[in-house]
């Protein structure tokens, strides 16, 4: 088994290694890999040390954005971990637009630990629109980001009250 460390760090190192050619849609084209770590602060700062939690979103999305599968997260990672990346997984076969409902349809079925990935991608995409917005994005499009970001968080109300004080705290910069 593991240590707690080693199995956050392992999933570092896989997060990392698939998403090694992946960039954000900001300006600067940064890695990817930021994201998911940015993600683990997240929780950290909400004192959320759970080991499955913080792998899962380092992991949350190698199913979505690279050709990570379910069954490779389940044999490296264990079931709990894999289930959980697939919680937080868009449907692919769905259209963007489909998919954005679908999230929020979604987000109040999905577990407890999941929840805690979804609130902290929610928390550091609206951060990211606020302060390295993805390149060419109006004033209008950013303004219909956080609304849905808020429409998908405001189905996980009462999973942990830091991180939905924190969602609230980077809503109200909504542009
Ligand atoms: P998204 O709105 O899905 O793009 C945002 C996603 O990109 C985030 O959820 C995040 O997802 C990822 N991302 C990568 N870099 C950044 C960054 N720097 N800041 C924030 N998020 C980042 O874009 P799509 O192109 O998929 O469009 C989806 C919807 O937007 C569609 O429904 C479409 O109809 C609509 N749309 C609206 C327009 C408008 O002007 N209003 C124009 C065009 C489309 P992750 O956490 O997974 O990385
Ligand atoms: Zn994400």
């Amino acid at each position: 088994m593991p240590t707690h460390m080693e199995l956050v760090l392992q999933a570092a190192a896989f997060a990392a290694e698939k998403h090694r050619n992946g960039r954000r849609k900001d300006v600067d084209a940064s890695p990817y890999i930021n994201h998911p770590i940015q993600l683990a602060y997240i929780l950290v700062q909400a004192n959320i040390e759970d080991p499955v939690v913080l792998a899962a979103a380092l992991l949350h999305d190698t199913i979505e954005d690279t050709n990570t599968t379910h069954d490779e997260i389940e044999i490296v990672f264990g079931h709990e971990i894999a289930n959980i990346v697939a919680e937080c997984s868009d449907d692919k076969r769905l259209s963007k637009l489909e998919r954005k409902q679908a999230q929020v349809d979604h987000a109040g079925k999905i577990s407890m630990k999941a929840k805690l990935v979804k609130l902290a991608d929610k928390i550091a995409n609206v951060s990211d629109i606020d302060g390295a917005p993805p390149a060419g994005w109006s004033v209008e499009r950013k303004r219909e980001y956080f609304d849905w970001a808020k429409k998908v968080v405001d189905q996980m109300r009462g999973t942990h009250e830091i991180l939905e004080a924190r969602f609230d705290a980077e809503y109200a910069k909504r542009p």
